[in-house]
């Protein structure tokens, strides 16, 4: 049996699922487009209809559109070979009966979820009292309709007998929290409250939360977890945030349904919300894909500040910029935007400060309230002294140089060289920094002991998938020291900046040995030439492994022919690019240089061994050094 993975790429119109996400035009027979996965203002992303791939040009993701919807969405690929076989009417086979069951578990509770949400919607059409409150909530008709609410009745069993009638069993509604088993037999869940559905990424209701209309306590409840909803996983209103957060690279984080529900109404529609829980790592995991920066709207009160401060951790540990919204004492979101209007939230985002200048604020703060004075001028010297000691751990853990040095430069005035010069005093600061990571590194349980951690992926920002490429281009060891560093020797400590020029000499090569004009000239050097990239050797010994010439092969059966995705994303490249136009002259040239680098690099090889060894210089390796020199 074939492939489903297959069978759905050839079935999905490429072009037509990124369109849902990028606007695309025609350029020739491909599209193109702004780049999803980086910020720029000229297209460099491609959709090849030929290929059935994309292509960035600027950050070098490439893929299929399972690659796509994986980044896009930030979901894993089982999530996303779901998704896409869904759209493509592909019928996956199922791997066991255990899964099946499990899977078939999940298609019970959904609809158990979906059912009770039909019903919910339904009573607010009935439920004047809700209405009323929902209005003077100030929310609109579209933003009721856009995110769905509904009502639970006032009742004991309104919703059991619902679903009952529609052959949900007791054993799926209890499974899917949507009610509770109690002394005298079942009862609902959610009991005259205004209901806030909450979905999946995919737009599927997953758990309800409900806002009580009475004096009851909680105000706010969700329904628990279950195998369809983990809080962890879950920002609420993601669905429909997410084109605004890969749009605009940023996103705003708050912590309540409301606040997330104004913020939307008034054109914020790059918000999320975490759900009665504190921000995790999946949470950053799941926006850092998408997102340059972070905006934390928490409540202005002590418990919103630690908690924005706790959230910034997470994110700054995820490598995500993070920046923390201070909106007037006693006002949150949602009153802000009322009073205020959309302007005023703008002026507060714009305002914000990077999280660690925030916290460093908050130590500060601290110190000074114990202390009942307003400004650090006004403590006395050993007071001073403690202030900055914590300050400077504080600043130690930091992971950025550029915040560290911001927060800083905030301290400098607290040290006692600073009466000296701030210039003395910032380099003082600097070097107490240095010795305080030290030691924190030394600490079990340290940041360096964190870091090694098996699997503990949250040391640096994630890459983009593609973005190695060109990254390595950047830094791979490379210049005139890469001749002597031959396979299985470790690359020199010192890595030297590898010439633009070589790389693209290299592609022009690899292009025309794709083009019949042109393959004639450069299939037979194919094996001579030292790649300078593990990818251009690797995608070199594959054409050459072909048992008829590449530019015979249709372009799709050429990229079905290779085996793993690095080489698919290069020669996808290869064949997309224009510039510069393959000529006869073009490849010579670049043939031609790379020979010149090659010869110069031996030259100096040789040099280096005659210069360095204690031996006497053997004759036959001045012969070759000095034949080298005149030839080129
Ligand atoms: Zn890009």
């Amino acid at each position: 049996m074939r492939d489903p993975r297959e069978e759905i790429r050839e079935r999905i119109d490429l072009v037509e699922l990124v369109s849902g996400y990028v606007r695309l035009e025609r350029a020739g027979s491909n599209f193109k487009g702004l780049c999803p996965f980086h910020t720029e203002r000229t297209p460099s992303f491609y959709v090849s209809p030929s290929l059935n791939r994309f292509h960035c040009f600027g950050c070098g993701a490439s893929g299929d559109a399972f690659a796509f919807l994986m980044r896009i969405e930030g979901i894993s690929f089982r999530e996303a070979l779901h998704r896409l076989a869904e759209r493509a009417g592909v019928e996956l086979r199922r791997e066991s009966l255990a899964r099946q069951e499990a899977e078939d578990e999940i298609e019970r509770l959904r609809r158990a979820v979906f059912a009770a949400h039909f019903y919910y919607r339904q009573c607010l059409q009935r439920a004047p009292r809700a209405r009323q409150y929902l209005q003077q909530r100030g929310l609109t008709p579209e933003t009721i309709e856009r995110f769905q609410l509904g009502y639970a009745p006032n009742g004991w069993d309104y919703l059991l007998r619902f679903l009952q009638k529609h052959q949900i069993t007791i054993e799926d509604a209890l499974s899917a929290g949507l009610i509770r088993q109690g002394e005298h037999g079942h009862y609902d869940y959610l009991r005259d409250r205004v209901v806030f559905p909450i979905h999946d990424a995919a737009g599927r209701v997953i758990a309800f939360g409900g806002r009580t209309l009475s004096d009851e306590e909680p105000k706010y409840l969700n329904t628990p977890e279950t195998p369809l909803f983990e809080k962890r996983n879950t920002l609420y209103g993601w669905h429909l945030a997410r084109g605004a957060i890969v749009r605009q690279r940023s996103a705003i984080v708050v912590e309540g349904y409301m606040d997330l529900i104004m913020l939307h109404q008034f054109g914020f529609e790059h918000a999320v919300a975490t759900l009665g829980t504190a921000f995790t790592e999946q949470h950053a995991a799941q926006l850092r894909r998408l997102v340059e920066r972070v905006y934390l709207l928490y409540d202005s009160d002590s418990a919103g500040i630690r908690a924005a401060l706790r959230a910034a951790e997470v994110l700054e540990e995820a490598g995500v910029p993070t920046f923390i919204v201070e909106l007037p004492m006693g006002e949150d979101p949602d009153s802000l935007l009322h009073k205020a209007g959309a302007e005023a939230l703008q002026q507060a985002l714009d305002a914000a400060r990077p999280a660690s200048l925030f916290g460093l604020e908050q130590v500060i703060q601290e110190h000074l309230i114990r202390a009942g004075v307003e400004r650090v001028e006004l403590l006395d010297l050993p007071a001073r002294a403690r202030v900055l000691q914590d300050s400077l751990r504080f600043v130690a853990r930091l992971r950025s140089p550029v915040e560290q040095t911001a927060c800083l430069e905030r301290l400098t005035p607290l040290s006692p060289a600073y009466l000296t010069s701030p210039q003395a005093a910032l380099e003082a600061l600097q070097r107490d920094v240095r010795r305080l990571q030290r030691e924190q590194r030394r600490a079990p349980g340290g940041r360096a002991s964190r870091r090694a951690e098996p699997g503990g992926q949250t040391s640096r920002r994630a890459e983009p998938a593609g973005g190695r490429a060109s990254r390595q281009a950047e830094t791979l060891v490379g210049g005139d020291t890469d001749a002597t560093a031959g396979e299985g020797t470790p690359p020199p400590a010192l890595s030297v900046q590898l010439p633009r020029a070589v790389i693209d000499a290299e592609r022009t090569i690899l292009r025309a040995a794709l083009t019949a004009e042109t393959a004639a000239m450069v299939l037979d050097q194919l094996p001579h030439i030292e790649w300078s990239l593990p990818e251009h050797r690797a995608l070199a010994q594959a054409l050459q492994q072909l048992p008829q010439p590449p530019y015979r092969y249709a372009e799709r059966e050429l990229l079905n022919a290779l085996q793993d995705e690095p080489q698919q994303a290069l020669l996808t490249s290869l064949l997309l690019q224009t510039e510069p136009p393959l000529s006869p002259t073009t490849v010579a040239e670049c043939l031609a240089y790379l020979q010149r680098r090659r010869e110069r690099a031996r030259r100096l090889q040789i040099l280096n061994e005659l210069t360095r060894s204690d031996q006497p210089p053997d004759p036959e390796k001045w012969q070759e050094y000095w034949r080298l020199r005149v030839e080129s």
